[in-house]
């Protein structure tokens, strides 16, 4: 089980004084979010009128986090609590966490039922046409996809920036009833966050309209299928989501490397903090062996930050804006 440590990025000098002198003990905190962009989120709208923390220990993987009774007791002592509601944090959150809160100190944001209510864009997961089950029969593997009759909507809903404009929306409107004496200076801070969010989506937009290709290939999970639908993109991935694999098989492999061949495609995106580099190296190999060349590049979807992004006060429209710079080239 990995140790939730709460980390705090508002303001980093006092942050990191906060988590050296706390042996034991829980953090205080006005705000705390289980991931990166509920926490980006937050703090592009509070600013300094409440402090803001994210659960997860920097450079760690979202999916494997597990909240330590220390974490629990910060949470309850919070005042707005942001979570996604999807796979990696619903099950614990409504079983360990819900059942402690107290609805009148504490307001819960869940961010995919906000995009629901608010008509956002939710899609299913869905498999990548390069995936091939690995280790497993394949009917096996595919019958019981039949047979999951509950519907699983992919819970990286961030990616989507008109999903990540609502979440902005709600969670100001959250900062606004707990705090009123501060409201104009939120709805100001909201109206600033969301005017760089637009001018991202722009960038996106005239990259993808003046691009030659219109298909992006990740050999790793792919936690961006919002993305890819809201600016009407092609994708490959050796994964959906962000499923567990380690490895993939021989067939998706080879699959991805003609996908890159024929699509003369000059880049292989991996994701940030990725665990499974070993994947594009060896797509990148057969794609050499046919005598093209590509080259490895990051995608940031912004479920957790380095260390060093973190210590910086990287935000995820920064992070998108190196996306857009990524795009422009492995789409040309
Ligand atoms: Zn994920």
């Amino acid at each position: 089980m990995k140790k939730g440590l709460l980390i705090s990025c508002a303001a980093l000098g006092l942050a990191s004084t906060l988590l050296l002198s706390s042996c034991g003990k829980s953090e205080e905190y006005d705000v705390i979010a289980t991931s990166f962009a509920g926490y980006d989120f937050a703090r592009a709208v509070a600013k300094d009128n409440l402090s803001c923390s994210m659960l997860l220990n920097p450079d760690t993987d979202l999916h494997e986090y597990s909240p330590s009774p220390r974490d629990i007791l910060s949470i309850k002592k919070s005042k707005v609590f942001i979570y996604i509601g999807g796979e990696s944090d619903e099950e614990w959150v409504e079983s360990q966490i819900l059942p402690q809160i107290d609805s009148n100190k504490t307001t819960v944001i869940n961010m995919m039922e906000v995009v629901e209510e608010k008509g956002g864009n939710r899609y299913e997961e869905e498999d990548p046409s390069s995936f091939e089950p690995e280790g497993i029969d394949s009917n096996a593997y595919y019958a019981k996809q039949i047979h999951d009759d509950e519907e699983e909507y992919d819970e990286h809903i961030w990616n989507s920036l008109t999903n990540a404009k609502l979440i902005i929306e709600e969670i100001s409107s959250v900062f606004k009833a707990i705090d009123e004496k501060n409201k104009e200076s939120y709805e100001t801070n909201k109206e600033d966050y969301i005017a760089k969010i637009n001018e991202v989506d722009n960038n996106i937009k005239d990259v993808i309209k003046t691009s030659s290709k219109d298909l992006i290939v990740f050999a790793d999970k792919f936690p961006l299928l919002y993305f890819v639908k809201e600016y009407g993109l092609q994708y490959d991935a050796a994964f959906k989501g962000c499923d567990s694999s380690n490895s993939a098989s021989a067939t998706t492999i080879i699959k991805l490397a003609n996908k890159v061949c024929e699509n003369d495609l000059n880049t292989i995106f991996v994701i940030e903090l990725s665990k499974n580099q070993s994947i594009a190296n060896s797509v990148k190999s057969k794609v050499q062996e046919k005598g093209k060349d590509v080259e490895i590049r990051t995608f940031y979807t912004m479920h957790n930050v380095s260390k060093d992004d973190l210590d910086k006060g990287t935000t995820y429209v920064d992070f998108m804006n190196k996306n857009v710079e990524s795009l422009n080239i492995a789409l040309n």
